[in-house]
């Protein structure tokens, strides 16, 4: 078992298992809370912008989770 630490909040994830309770977003690994804040936050967003594509998409997700690292929150 590896253990990871969420990009965001730093916080340890021991037993980690991808898509269970540590998640890959645009090749960060994210806490299950800090991704439920990121979805959140996103799904407004998107409603927001019209119309949407796929590159906006992939940049604001980008830029999100930067802004996040760097918060350290979402
Ligand atoms: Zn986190």
């Amino acid at each position: 078992m590896q253990s990871f630490y969420c990009d965001i909040c730093k916080k340890k994830i021991d037993n980690s298992m991808a898509g269970r309770n540590f998640f890959y977003y645009a090749e960060h690994s994210l806490c299950e809370a800090c991704k439920d804040n990121l979805e959140l936050q996103v799904r407004s967003a998107i409603r927001a912008n019209d119309p949407y594509t796929i590159t906006w998409y992939s940049k604001f997700i980008g830029d999100s989770i930067s802004k996040a690292i760097q918060k350290g929150k979402v």
